[in-house]
């Protein structure tokens, strides 16, 4: 029997809308070979949202999204919403939607191809094996501590805050799904923090050791984020699972990505307790090269593999995904930001035909 899904899809801005067209068609011809098939609904959200509702993430996309299975994000963003008040700019459509979901989980794979692994920056003897998992904390922490703003101080200067603060179970909640994830994995667990400074740190490394007793086949340990930076370009395969805070999960991700040569090849799964998932790719909506046809769509073909898996439960159309992925590349196809010499450059759209054509041969 086939199964449905509903599908909500946010295109969003830039190169969201060409990506997102390439994931859709990967999505219904795996699932044609799958025995599944998706309503797909789309909704705005980002600058798109505020150019047509006037407010980056409307009401009725939340709702659609609630009632859907899942959610496939492509990017948000751009340089002419950039001077917006912050209630009104695309990434608070973003924010919003993830505590609107309550995604307290983001997971961030970026594991090092061996088709790709002259791109990236760094030594082929340093990157070869990288498969490394960050599970950031998404929710909480300094992007969404109370007191926040720019405030005047007795003396008539302005002064800006932010709050970095978690609570004992915003911890344990995301603390609990890195053991989890490192125990499908290398069951190595390192915890990012700068308990050395912040007694914000201090609380989560706490947690983390009392959480450890529950998981005694994990190897924990606990990095300080200023050396966990230098240690990713230094030895990165030192590295399995790395849990950390939204801070220093957004910057050590983006980190994590250019060890694999492109941010346009790496997906992410936000996942809560109860709502669906939003899976999207790691980069941004890339307006220098948006609507010509240069982007790489993969990162969002994989997420679409990553809804499979762990929004969907339905790991052989997943792993048809991945596997048409690795096919592309073996043939020698790359876009723009994954070029090498020898190799053929494709475009947004072909990319995504080479991988129906891949998908349809089996
Ligand atoms: P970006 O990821 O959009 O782009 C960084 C660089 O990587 C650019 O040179 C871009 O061309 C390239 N790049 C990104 N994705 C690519 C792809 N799929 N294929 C080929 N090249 C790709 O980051 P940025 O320039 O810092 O931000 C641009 C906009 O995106 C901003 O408005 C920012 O707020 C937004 N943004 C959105 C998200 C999101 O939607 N989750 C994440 C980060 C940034």
């Amino acid at each position: 029997m086939t199964q449905q899904y509903q599908i909500t899809l946010l295109p969003g801005d830039g190169i969201g809308p060409e990506i997102m067209t390439v994931a859709v068609e990967v999505l219904k011809v795996v699932g044609e070979q799958s025995g599944v098939s998706f309503r797909f609904q789309e909704a705005l959200i980002g600058g798109a949202a505020i150019d047509a509702k006037g407010e980056p993430l409307p009401p009725e996309t939340l709702e659609i999204c609630m009632k859907s299975d899942a959610v496939l994000l492509a990017a948000i963003g751009g340089y002419k919403w950039d001077s917006l008040p912050r209630h009104l700019r695309p990434e608070t459509g973003l924010l919003g939607l993830r505590a609107g979901l309550k995604l307290f989980a983001n997971l961030r794979p970026a594991k090092i191809l061996p088709q790709l692994m002259d791109a990236s920056s760094l030594k082929r003897e340093v990157v070869e094996g990288v498969d490394i998992m960050v599970v950031r904390e998404l929710t909480g922490g300094i992007y969404f501590g109370q007191p926040r703003g720019i405030f005047t101080t007795e003396t008539g200067e302005k002064r800006g805050v932010n709050t970095m603060a978690y609570t004992e179970a915003e911890i344990d909640r995301i603390g609990r799904i890195a053991f989890e994830t490192a125990r499908k994995r290398h069951k190595k667990l390192c915890s990012v923090d700068k308990a050395n400074v912040l007694e914000v740190s201090q609380l989560w490394r706490d947690r983390m050791n009392a959480l450890a007793s529950d998981y005694p086949d994990v190897e924990l340990s606990h990095m300080y984020v200023d050396n966990a930076a230098m240690q990713l370009v230094r030895t990165p395969r030192q590295f399995d699972t790395i849990v950390t805070s939204n801070l220093f999960g957004d910057i050590l991700s983006d980190e994590a990505a250019m060890l694999t040569g492109s941010i346009g090849m790496l997906p992410s799964a936000s996942l809560g307790a109860s709502a669906p998932g939003v899976f999207e790719p790691v980069h941004g909506s890339a307006p220098d090269i948006a609507g010509q046809d240069k982007a790489n769509p993969l990162a969002t073909v994989l997420s679409a593999a990553m809804m499979l898996r762990y929004g969907l439960n339905q790991p052989n159309a997943a792993d048809r995904i991945e596997q048409a992925v690795l096919k592309v590349l073996d043939q020698d196809y790359r876009t723009g930001d994954i070029m090498s010499e020898g190799m053929t450059l494709l475009g947004c759209q072909a990319m995504g035909d080479a991988l129906i054509q891949v998908i349809r041969e089996g």
